[in-house]
């Protein structure tokens, strides 16, 4: 008798034996559906073995007709949840982001023209043999709104056989790219990296690349070149480029179009259910050939992966903070392994863990110096806040006013970046000095002019302001505290009245398109000023952008989190980056009050290396990341007591462990959120260690009421 034993995308401690019946074929890797419990499941064979079984077994129902799960992918599901102390079922689960996927796409019935002619002519009919004639395979909602008659018109011409009908998939196939198309002319530097990364890929040379270019040097363009000799090699290969997910861009996606004559299949959290059922199909079956997509396309189910690229690979957003706690470029190069594919890391500012170990010789690297032709990278000047203060109430110096007149006097385009959202980060009580706080999470409420409302970041909870104090009912009481991109706009309206500017946050550009038509006017030279938050730090080429200014580059540094030096520097040097990218030569000004903080030196004299060289000192004689490991124990209560009485259970059994010191517990930086209560605990040990079997091992001893939750984030880079 054969027994499956089935992985359910649940978060089960193992996965389930079922009874093949005899007129099923099954496979390791067949997507199957079994009954589980009261319902019908969805899952994934992870064994097959002929054998009695010792109790009795349900039936396997159906083998679905997707291809099965390759054996890579199967060791990727495995190992990820090893590493990330997760369920593998909760990984899994990942993999299979749309059921309807693996089954075959719905049909449809479309139209064209036959060589009857209707017995009766009407001008509707007219209407809709003119229009088939026009456009030859419309469905017939389509038809009829395009003929302007009613669907009835349509029914009647199909039965009688005028219309012609057939069926169709509704989803259409993803066009093949085309690797034999022209690329950009390459400069010898370009021409160079393009050489070292065809010499590997002809080499099967897995190891992975760092390709190190500055901002605008042609990272993109040349890993293009690596895609087009993949494909060339291999017409069944498979390529997946992982970008962060704000990068996602029709922009983007059109410069892969162009250069390849097919748009790749695009994956975020934007698609539709639809579009997510398509693409997922046609990676599995190996239809899709390139893959543009944020994280969670690391999961997708490819027939024949060969080459991934993590572009910006520095990027905070790789990192999923809910659920399975990963991080897509630490896992893509895992999955690029068990693949045997190639893998490429981008970027202009790379994560100290990647230098290491491109430093080390555990990754190539390539490097790109120089931006191409004439186009030079910015000069980089810091503002000293102690000197140079802005009035009273204002948030913009002297300089980095004269410098936004400038630039718009000569009719240029200027960024002022502001990581803040809205108006104010926090207000205050001017009678009672209440600061507003959200009532179940321990976050200031922001102050959103445009939108009227107090709202909490983390949670997203809002209200309307209130006319009176909630706390002392004090009226018109209620001052919004420092700045955020509403309020540098209003400055801004101020000095240059008649200035064109716009505000590019997540607040103004609710949806793809809002964002699209805001980038397409700052290209096409319709806005002067644009006030920023990360949105407009990344990826876009502005080529009359000749400013940049940065408003407040102190606000990441706050804090204390060991990658706050490096992040900043990273975040400031892509914002520095968007000044100048075409002929004309760029400036960026940055605000602060620390001119002597090492990131700060290392922007201005443009020395990047010297920067991580004192990065990489302090985190060797701490142990820290990429030195050492880290692994943080989150635990959430519903109330203080509960959180006192567990957090000492929960520390007291944390295991001895060889070259580990645990931390804490120590209450969470944001020590209430929705309602719970947060502790944490930090465990630090050498290179060598184990850590995520030592978190599993502790998870392992800790009994707690189901009402207590436990989350374990490996090498954690939010702390709060
Ligand atoms: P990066 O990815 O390193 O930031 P891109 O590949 O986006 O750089 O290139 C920046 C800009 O320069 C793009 O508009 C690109 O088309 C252009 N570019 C890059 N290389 C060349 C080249 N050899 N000739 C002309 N334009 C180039």
């Amino acid at each position: 008798m054969t027994i499956a034993r089935i992985l359910f995308p649940l978060p089960l401690p193992e996965p389930f034996d079922y009874i093949v019946p005899d007129h099923l074929s099954v496979e390791t890797g067949s997507y199957v559906i079994a009954p589980l419990g009261t319902q019908k499941r969805i899952g994934v064979v992870v064994d097959c073995q002929d054998l009695q079984p010792d109790r009795k077994l349900k039936a396997l129902l159906e083998v679905l007709p997707t291809p099965p799960m390759g054996r890579s992918m199967r060791q990727f599901i495995d190992f990820c949840a090893r590493y990330t102390v997760s369920p593998p079922g909760l990984v899994l689960s990942m993999a299979l982001r749309s059921s309807q996927g693996l089954l075959p796409s719905p049909m449809r019935t479309v139209y064209h023209t036959s060589d009857r002619l209707p017995d009766r002519m009407t001008a509707a009919r007219r209407a809709v043999l003119e229009t088939v004639a026009q456009h030859p395979g419309l469905g017939a909602s389509a038809l009829a709104k395009l003929a302007t008659v009613s669907a009835g018109v349509i029914k009647s011409l199909a039965e009688s056989g005028v219309l012609a009908a057939t069926n169709e998939p509704v989803d259409r196939p993803f066009p093949a790219p085309d690797p034999n198309r022209p690329g950009i002319v390459l400069t010898p530097e370009q021409a160079t990296a393009a050489d070292q990364l065809r010499h590997h890929i002809a080499a099967e040379d897995f190891k992975p690349v760092l390709l190190d270019g500055v901002t605008g040097s042609g990272k993109t363009e040349v890993y293009f070149e690596a895609i087009a000799a993949i494909i060339k090699q291999d017409e069944t290969a498979q390529i997946l480029v992982l970008l962060p997910e704000i990068a996602l861009t029709e922009a983007v996606l059109n410069r892969f179009e162009k250069r390849f004559g097919a748009r790749p299949a695009a994956w975020h959290s934007g698609l539709s259910q639809p579009q997510r059922r398509r693409t997922w199909r046609e990676v599995a079956h190996g239809r899709a050939r390139i893959v543009a997509g944020a994280r969670s396309a690391l999961f997708l189910p490819y027939a024949n992966l060969r080459l991934i690229i993590v572009d910006e690979e520095h990027d905070g957003s790789f990192k999923q903070e809910d659920g399975v706690t990963y991080h897509a470029r630490d896992m893509a190069v895992m999955r690029a392994k068990l693949e045997q594919a190639m893998i490429i890391l981008a970027s202009a500012t790379p994560a100290l863990e990647t230098v290491v170990n491109a430093d080390t010789g555990r990754y190539h690297r390539i490097a790109l110096a120089a931006r191409p032709g004439l186009a030079q990278l910015p000069d980089v000047e810091l503002v000293d806040l102690k000197t140079e203060t802005p009035a009273k109430g204002e948030w913009l110096s002297p300089v980095l006013k004269s410098a936004l007149l400038e630039t718009f006097s000569r009719g240029e385009q200027s960024l002022l970046f502001m990581n803040r959202r809205g108006y104010a980060p926090l207000v205050i009580c001017k009678a009672c000095g209440e600061r507003l706080k959200s009532p179940t999470t321990e976050s200031w409420l922001t102050e959103h002019r445009y939108s009227g409302r107090l709202v909490c970041h983390l949670t997203g909870w809002s209200m309307p302001k209130p006319s009176h104090c909630p706390h002392c009912a004090a009226r018109d009481s209620l001052m919004g505290v420092g700045p955020g991109v509403e309020r540098i706009a209003e400055e801004v309206r101020i000095l240059m009245p008649t200035a064109r500017i716009e505000i590019f946050s997540s607040d103004t550009t609710l949806n793809a398109d809002d964002s699209r038509n805001l980038i397409d006017r700052m290209a096409n030279n319709e806005i002067d000023i644009l006030i920023g938050t990360q949105m407009a730090a990344k990826g876009h080429n502005f080529p009359n952008l000749t400013m940049v200014g940065v408003v407040d580059a102190d606000s990441g540094l706050q804090g204390g989190d060991l990658r706050a030096g490096e992040r900043t520097y990273q975040l400031l040097s892509q914002v520095a980056g968007r000044a100048g990218r075409a002929q004309r030569p760029g400036r960026a000004l940055i605000q602060t009050y620390q001119i002597d903080n090492p990131a700060m030196v290392a922007l201005v004299q443009g020395d990047r290396d010297g920067f991580l060289d004192i990065e990489k000192d302090v985190r060797e004689s701490l142990d820290l990341p990429p030195y050492g490991r880290m692994a943080a124990l989150i635990m959430c209560a519903p109330d203080l007591t509960m959180a006192d009485t567990f957090s000492d259970i929960i520390g007291k059994a944390a295991p001895h462990g060889e070259q580990i010191t645990v931390y804490g517990p120590a209450p969470a930086p944001i020590g209430v959120l929705r309602g719970r209560h947060r502790r944490r605990f930090l465990a630090i040990s050498k290179k060598n260690v184990d850590l995520s079997a030592y978190m599993a091992k502790w998870a392992g001893l800790i009994k707690v009421p189901n009402s207590v939750r436990i989350s374990i984030d490996i090498d954690p880079y939010s702390f709060l």
